[in-house]
């Protein structure tokens, strides 16, 4: 089993075998080891269904503190749809581990969702209109994150979320690692990447 060799720990290796992944996929070969061994900032160049939700997931959780209650990871995505599918993906990935995560999006009751997020949420998965409003509202804290993971990026700017992800940045912590996917590279993209990256790697599948 090549997911062995890429560093993973136990929890995350029972993990991946009891949902049968033989292999890892391109873009998780490439990421894992990275996001393991250094805390960098990265941008990636793949597309959905090539596994980039793991290879941002099983570094992620394997990096979050399961003794320290703070949110320590802010996942954004562009619709409720793929906001709920990254979370449930997680909450797979870390069956074995003790890490809370909780699902962030736009219509459905702030309010239950907030308390979900005040009950513990290492990981928070969101989208950032709704995200900016808990932010404002003083319902979520992302002051001591050290990860932050903009998925689908291109799709987030064309959805016009730009000035929700850049407030949203501009609220975390300068010191934390930001890892970037996104299917396509379009001006406003490489431009959040360099207004808000440190010295990004790329990694294209
Ligand atoms: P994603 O590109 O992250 O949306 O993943 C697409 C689908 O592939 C999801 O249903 C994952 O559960 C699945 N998947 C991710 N990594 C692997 C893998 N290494 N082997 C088999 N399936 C995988």
């Amino acid at each position: 089993n090549k997911f062995e060799q890429l560093g993973l720990n136990e929890s995350l290796l029972k993990a991946i075998n009891d949902l049968g992944f033989e292999n890892p996929s391109e873009v998780q070969e490439k990421a894992i080891p990275l996001l393991l061994e250094k805390d960098t900032d990265i941008v990636a160049l793949a597309q959905t269904g090539t596994g980039k939700t793991a290879a941002f997931g099983f570094p992620l959780i394997q990096k979050i503190d399961p003794n320290n209650r703070n949110t320590q990871a802010l996942i954004l995505s562009p619709t409720r749809e793929l906001c709920l599918q990254i979370t449930n993906e997680i909450k797979l990935y870390s069956k074995y581990v003790n890490v809370h995560t909780v699902a962030v999006y736009g219509g459905a009751s702030i309010t239950e969702q907030a308390r979900e997020v005040k009950r513990g949420a290492q990981i928070i998965v969101a989208t950032p209109g709704r995200m900016q409003d808990m932010i404002n509202r003083g319902l979520v804290n992302i002051s001591k994150i050290d990860y932050c993971i903009l998925d689908e990026a291109d799709e987030m700017l064309n959805m016009g979320f730009y000035d929700d992800i850049v407030s949203i940045l501009s609220t975390s912590p300068d010191e934390k690692s930001t890892w970037l996917f996104s299917a396509t590279m379009p001006q406003e993209v490489a431009r959040i990447a360099k207004e808000f990256m440190r010295k990004p790697l790329e990694i294209t599948v």
